[in-house]
């Protein structure tokens, strides 16, 4: 199970894919968790505005939100997490400016 701060981490990397109004959904929606405490709380509300700008993509919405989100989000987080660990050899690449925010 991804973290909220794993899961803002994908988000994050999918951001150019959203719509315009729901990237700025999504930029108030991690913008208000960041302040919350609790674990719980954040995931819960992140979730709810995934479950309203998901709608911009037919995968998920073919496969379902909640499966999308159990699967593409977990094998996004592993490829970031894969690139952070070699990227000595990389030129700089879209993942490497996601994987920025890991720090
Ligand atoms: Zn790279």
């Amino acid at each position: 199970m991804l973290s909220y701060n794993d899961m803002k981490l994908v988000c994050m990397s999918y951001m150019d894919d959203f719509s315009r109004i729901n990237q700025n959904r999504l930029i108030r929606t991690v913008e208000m968790c960041d302040l919350m405490e609790d674990e719980k709380e954040k995931k819960f509300t992140l979730n709810s505005t995934l479950n309203i700008i998901l709608w911009d993509f037919e995968e998920a919405i073919q496969m379902g939100f909640h499966k999308f989100v159990k699967t593409k989000f977990l094998e996004r987080y592993e490829a970031i997490q894969y690139h952070e660990a070699n990227k000595k050899d990389c030129p700089g690449c879209k993942i490497c400016k996601i994987g920025g925010l890991l720090a």
